[in-house]
């Protein structure tokens, strides 16, 4: 079985369709690039075949990409000149697809040559669009839920099959630059709008279509091979040219603070490409596609972000239990958090009671939802028979006798104990004995909340992040009695809601909280140390979080910060180590500044709420030191602070898989997603390195800094994370 056939018409059209064994989506592998260069080698030369139709015996789709465990597998498996050995992979992928751009053409009349076509039924990602930017013409079926684009930069690598080549050249750089460096997808009649494909025809044409035009003798010679080519917008010497260049650098590197080295690949790939021919152009790509694939940030982004990211969206850690699928599931609370669980549980179509104290917070819970389909049917995205069916599937009242029938309950009220049991009480009165009974608590033990409920096999935190439409990950944890079948209920439906989940034990603040608070408070020792805000602020992004600590107080509220602070306080007594960043805290509170709701915080805002810079009262009240630190001083004590609490988290058994660490890490709260996650960065750095770091730091700023015995065996050793912890370990 090959995953692409090739069957020819009465008429002499050839129709090569892929089709991945064993797959629902078409992927690319090795042995189907030999396989299709195979077929076009056959095509050309067969006298009786006029032209070739590359089409999908997928329903809907194309293809989704390039298998992109292969390209880390190419890696590993390229013996001790592992540069070459990609540099040599990619040449000769380009090889088949300039064959089919070339189909038998003389190279210096550009005469003769067969047209090809591609036929997309459907989304065409990565290669899936690489292979038919190189045919002569792209057919799609009219199917508004296709996907089409090059997303490859958002795993940290570029398109590197000739799809950077080709789409500067089609498009200009301009044109090009939000679907190369922001991987921008696009359904068939905005990717016809945008210059990708060319055509888009009902589905039933889509063949006919394609054939037509390979029969109707067509021109095939690209742009790019003909004499006197010129890119639009003008390459990089052209007046114009020349301002797109230097826009596009600006933005890369404003966008990126210079830590993403696939997008600065990329530009100077397709900057230095258009000034030679398409060849030559080729290999420069192929040159800097090796580079970024030789950089531990794209290995180590395409782990989390792809492999391990898709596994546990896939249930690599749910416990054998039958299929758990949430039909009917009770919010209590239609407060921030519960407007937005009623959302997501809605939009994937699950049936959703929303319980509040009063009906007139139960609506303005929903309303939240009906806002949000009326803004996607302002911009094109939601139909009104969708906002019809979705409103119709939330129920919001008072009344818990509504609950009856539910087999999963998210409860999101006060966070508060006593208001907590007194809801378990109330809805285990109404639910049957197979319900589940979830808690979305930010900072209660669930141990501690299950004691409340008369199943605490039953009982389980699912812990969302805000707001709940927008953030990806959803952190599952176990109290101390959760059993089996709840796990996989919650994943079951973290599943339904297309969110990522981690599994993780009953340990203070999970695992997400406890590695953002270290980060916040040492941003904010910082400043009553002396060292200059917008030096934290700066060092925070120049390292790749996405926001300062100072900027995530204010985002978060400075009432937040200070409520979990008496709270630690409280349940830690004298061993609470955050004193000196309680005073900045407090003082800031103190001072009515409670961040960005309020318009006021570490940051000045416009009367707008656009926020205007780190605002000057902040030095006025702890002024800049004469001597500061230098910069990665600063990112250091920002990294470790957060990478040691997940390593304290590993040692402590809170996390029982470093993936779930570094894929919870980079989408719970933005962790250096260049790194692949705080295992992954140590993985980088080295556990020597790491513990020598770690030893300095602690002398120098205290003992929060020091090295977890974990590390420092590590480091005694010689070993890495993923060596000693990763599914290849497990495996062994
Ligand atoms: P919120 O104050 O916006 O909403 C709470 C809602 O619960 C209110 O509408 C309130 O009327 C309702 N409520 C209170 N007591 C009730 C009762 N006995 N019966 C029915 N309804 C009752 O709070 P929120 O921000 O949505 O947080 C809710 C929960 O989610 C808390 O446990 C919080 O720790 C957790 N959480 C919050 C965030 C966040 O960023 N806000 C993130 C993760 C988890």
């Amino acid at each position: 079985m090959t995953d692409f056939t090739m069957t020819t018409d009465a008429d002499g059209v050839s129709t090569i369709v892929w089709d991945t064994v064993g797959k629902s989506m078409n992927v690319m592998n090795q042995q189907g690039f030999t396989d299709l260069e195979a077929l076009i080698d056959q095509a050309l030369a067969d006298d009786a075949v006029k032209g070739v139709i590359i089409t999908s015996g997928k329903k809907g789709t194309f293809a989704g990409g390039m298998d992109l465990n292969i390209i880390a597998k190419m890696k590993e498996s390229a013996g001790d000149d592992p540069a070459r050995g990609l540099f040599e992979g990619v040449m000769a992928m380009h090889g088949v697809l300039r064959k089919i751009e070339r189909a038998g053409m003389d190279p210096k009349t550009n005469k003769g040559g067969k047209p090809i076509a591609c036929a997309l039924p459907g989304t065409a990602l990565g290669i899936g669009l690489e292979i038919p930017l190189a045919c002569h013409r792209i057919f799609a079926a009219d199917n508004p839920k296709a996907k089409i684009g090059l997303p490859e930069i958002l795993v940290g690598i570029f398109p590197g099959a000739g799809g950077t080549t080709r789409l500067a050249r089609k498009l200009g750089a301009m044109g090009a630059s939000p679907l190369l460096l922001e991987g921008k997808l696009n359904d068939p009649k905005k990717a016809k709008a945008a210059g990708v494909i060319d055509e888009v025809v009902p589905a039933d044409e889509l063949l006919s279509a394609a054939k037509a035009w390979v029969l109707s003798e067509p021109s095939i010679v690209k742009p790019w091979d003909e004499k006197g080519y010129k890119m639009p917008g003008g390459a990089p010497y052209h007046p114009a040219g020349f301002m797109t260049f230097v826009g596009a650098s600006a933005m890369v590197n404003g966008k990126t603070q210079g830590v993403y080295p696939a997008a600065k690949a990329l530009l100077s790939a397709v900057y230095e490409g258009a000034l030679v021919p398409f060849d030559i152009a080729i290999k420069i790509e192929a040159r800097w596609f090796t580079n970024v694939l030789m950089n531990p940030s794209s290995s180590a982004m395409i782990r989390s972000l792809f492999i391990n990211k898709e596994a546990l969206e896939k249930g690599a850690n749910r416990p054998e239990a039958p299929d758990q699928k949430v039909k009917k599931v009770g919010v209590i609370g239609a407060g921030m958090m519960g407007a937005g669980i009623s959302l997501v549980s809605a939009m994937a179509g699950i049936q959703v009671v929303l319980i509040d104290s009063t009906q007139e917070a139960a609506d303005k819970g929903k309303s939240y939802t009906t806002a949000h389909l009326d803004k996607g049917i302002a911009r094109k995205k939601v139909t009104e028979e969708k906002k019809t069916a979705v409103l119709g599937l939330i129920n919001a009242t008072t009344d818990y006798a509504a609950l009856e029938g539910c087999d999963l309950i998210v409860e999101a009220v006060f966070e508060d104990v006593g208001v907590k049991a007194d809801v378990t009480a109330k809805v285990q009165a109404v639910t049957g004995p197979d319900c589940i009974f979830a808690t979305n608590t930010s900072t209660l033990p669930i141990t501690e909340l299950a004691k409340a409920s008369a199943d605490p096999e039953k009982f389980i935190g699912i812990h969302f992040f805000s707001p709940v439409d927008k953030m990806l990950l959803v952190e599952i944890i176990k109290g101390k009695e959760t059993g089996s079948v709840a796990v996989a209920k919650a994943l079951d439906y973290v599943r339904q809601i297309r969110k990522t989940p981690i599994v993780v034990n009953d340990e203070r603040f999970f695992y997400a909280n406890r590695c953002i608070i270290p980060y916040i408070n040492e941003g904010i020792r910082m400043v009553k140390e002396g060292v200059e805000p917008a030096l934290i602020e700066n060092a925070a992004k120049l390292v790749g979080m996405p926001l300062g600590p100072l900027q995530l107080v204010d985002e978060t509220s400075v009432d937040l910060g200070v409520k979990i602070a008496k709270a630690t306080k409280a349940a830690m007594g004298d061993a609470y180590p955050d004193g000196e960043v309680d005073e900045v805290l407090f003082w800031i509170f103190d001072q009515e500044r409670l961040g960005r709701k309020s318009n006021a915080g570490f940051y000045a805002y416009d009367e707008k709420g656009k926020r205007q810079g780190l605002w000057d009262g902040l030095t006025a009240q702890y002024p800049v030191a004469d001597e500061q630190p230098d910069l990665t001083t600063v990112q250091h004590r920002l990294l470790f602070a957060q990478v040691l609490e997940a390593v304290r988290a590993l040692e402590e058994g809170v996390l029982e898989d470093i993936r779930e660490g570094d894929v919870g890490a980079i989408l719970g709260w933005g962790f250096a997603p260049w790194s692949g996650g705080p295992f992954g960065w140590l993985d980088m750095i080295g556990a020597p390195y790491a513990a020598e770091r770690c030893d300095q730091l602690t002398a120098e700023f205290g003992d929060r800094f020091k090295t977890p015995d974990l590390l420092r065996e590590m480091a005694d050793k010689g070993q890495e994370f993923y060596k000693r912890f990763g599914q290849d370990a497990k495996a062994a």
